[in-house]
C-alpha cells in the first residue's frame, strides 16, 4: 500500500469559499434571483464583442506583451491624464493584468514584507486579507466612520505604528458605494507624508458614480500619487467582468517590484481582448459607452429605490459603484447570515440572493454599527430589477 501523503498546515486556514461564491451556489441550488453576486446580468455593448472578434481575427492570439497591449496602456495613459492630469509613462508606469484582482495581489506580494502592518478599512472586500497573509504581513482593521461610511482618519491616524508598510484604501468602496473628498486627500496626505507608507488604492468602481459626482483618483493628487498603486478594472466599466482584464498604475519605483510577481504569475493576459478593449475604447461607440455609464447605473439605482420607496427598508442611497446597502432592522432583528439564507431559500417564486455585510469585517461588526445590512446588486436589466423589487417588498411586508 501505498504510503500515504502528510500535507502540511495549510498556509490560510481560516480561508472558505467566499461570500459571493457560496450565495451565488445557493442561488443556482435553490432558483432564488440573484442579487448578490456583482456582475451584469446583460452584455458587454455588440461594438465591443465585434472589436474583439475582429483582434481574434486579425492574429491577436498569442502572448500579449508582459506589461499589457501597447494600443490599450496607450489609451490607459491618455485616459487617465485627461480625468487626473497625472502622467504615467507607458513603458513603465501602467501594468495590464488578469482582472485588477492579480495585480492588487501582486501588489502586495512584491511591497509587504513579514512582520509588515498592513491597514484595511471595514468593510472590505475580501481579497486584501489573504494576499496579506500569505505575504506574511499582520492585518490591521480600521472600521469606516458612521452611518455613511465615510474616511475616518483619525482613526487611520491611531492605527499607524512604525511597522505600517501599507495603506489599502477601496473607493468608491465596496460593498457601500461610499467614496471620498478632496479633503480627505489632504488629510491624508498629512497623515503619510513624513512616512514611508504605500498606498494602494483600489478604484475599480470609480467610473460609476452618481447625482453628478466626479470620479475622484487618487491619481489626481500629486503627493499622494508618488506613493500609490491605482488599481481599476475593465470588467465594471465594459459589463465583461468575465473577461477579467484591469489595471494598474504607480510611479515606476513602485511598479517595477509589482512586475516581477506579474511576470511569474499571470505574465500577460487576454491578447485579443485587450486588443478589442483598445480599439472600442477609441472608436465613438466607447467614448459613448464611458459618457454614459454614470447615468445608465444611476438609473438602475434610482429604479430599486423607488420601488423600494415607503417599505420597511432603510437606506441611504449609494454614492457610487452598482451595489446598495439596505438596512433591515426594521422588519427582522435575526443576524445577517441566517437572513440571507433564508430568504434565498424561498426558492424560484419569492427567493432572493443578497450578501451579507459581516463577511466585509474581518474583526466583526464593530460596536455602535448595524448588524442588520445586506448588499444588493442593482447591476441588472429592468425585468430583473423589477421582480427583485417584488421580492425584496414580500421580505418586509409579509402579507
Ligand atoms: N476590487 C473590488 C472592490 C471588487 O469589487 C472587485 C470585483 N468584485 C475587484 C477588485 C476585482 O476586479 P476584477 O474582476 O477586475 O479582478
Amino acid at each position: 500500500m501505498a504510503r500515504p501523503i502528510h500535507l502540511p498546515d495549510s498556509k490560510l486556514p481560516h480561508v472558505g469559499t467566499t461570500i459571493f461564491t457560496e450565495m451565488s451556489a445557493l442561488a443556482a441550488e435553490c432558483g432564488a434571483l440573484n442579487l448578490s453576486q456583482g456582475f451584469p446580468d446583460f452584455d458587454p455593448p455588440m461594438a465591443l464583442r465585434q472589436a474583439v472578434t475582429a483582434a481574434m481575427n486579425e492574429g491577436k492570439n498569442q502572448y500579449a506583451p508582459m506589461a499589457g497591449d501597447v494600443g490599450l496602456r496607450t489609451w490607459i495613459a491618455e485616459d487617465t491624464e485627461h480625468r487626473t492630469q497625472r502622467h504615467y509613462d507607458v513603458n513603465s508606469e501602467i501594468t495590464v493584468g488578469a482582472g485588477a484582482s492579480s495585480l492588487l495581489f501582486a501588489a502586495i506580494q512584491a511591497w509587504v514584507h513579514p512582520g509588515d502592518e498592513v491597514i484595511v478599512l471595514a468593510p472590505a472586500y475580501d481579497l486584501y486579507q489573504p494576499a496579506i497573509q500569505l505575504a506574511g504581513g499582520s492585518l490591521v482593521v480600521v472600521p469606516l466612520g458612521g452611518t455613511d461610511y465615510h474616511l475616518d482618519l483619525e482613526a487611520i491616524a491611531s492605527a499607524l505604528t512604525a511597522s505600517t508598510r501599507m495603506l489599502i484604501l477601496n473607493v468608491p468602496n465596496n460593498p457601500t458605494g461610499s467614496g471620498w473628498s478632496y479633503e480627505d486627500f489632504e488629510a491624508l496626505h498629512r497623515l503619510v507624508q513624513d512616512t514611508d507608507i504605500i498606498l494602494l488604492s483600489d478604484e475599480v468602481y470609480g467610473p460609476l458614480q452618481h447625482d453628478g459626482r466626479t470620479a475622484l483618483s487618487l491619481s489626481s493628487h500629486p503627493a499622494l500619487s508618488q506613493r500609490a498603486l491605482v488599481a481599476a478594472s475593465f470588467g465594471k466599466i465594459l459589463h465583461a467582468t468575465g473577461w477579467k482584464i484591469g489595471y494598474l498604475l504607480g510611479p515606476s519605483e513602485l511598479m517595477s517590484e509589482v512586475r516581477k510577481v506579474h511576470q511569474y504569475d499571470v505574465f500577460s493576459t487576454g491578447a485579443p481582448l485587450q486588443a478589442g478593449i483598445a480599439s472600442f475604447l477609441k472608436s465613438p461607440e466607447g467614448k459613448d459607452h464611458l459618457g454614459g455609464l454614470p447615468a445608465f447605473y444611476q438609473g438602475k439605482r434610482d429604479r430599486l429605490l423607488s420601488g423600494l420607496n415607503g417599505s420597511h427598508w432603510n437606506w441611504t442611497p449609494a454614492e457610487s459603484g452598482y451595489f446598495q446597502v439596505l438596512d433591515y432592522g426594521r422588519f427582522d432583528d435575526r443576524d445577517d447570515r441566517q437572513v440571507v439564507q433564508e430568504w434565498c431559500r424561498k426558492g424560484a417564486q419569492d427567493g432572493v440572493a443578497l450578501i451579507p455585510l459581516s463577511p466585509f469585517y474581518p474583526n466583526g461588526i464593530p460596536e455602535g454599527h448595524s448588524t442588520h445590512r445586506i448588499r444588493v446588486c442593482f447591476a441588472k436589466n429592468e425585468a430583473t430589477l423589477d421582480e427583485g423589487i417584488r421580492r425584496l417588498l414580500l421580505l418586509s411586508n409579509p402579507s
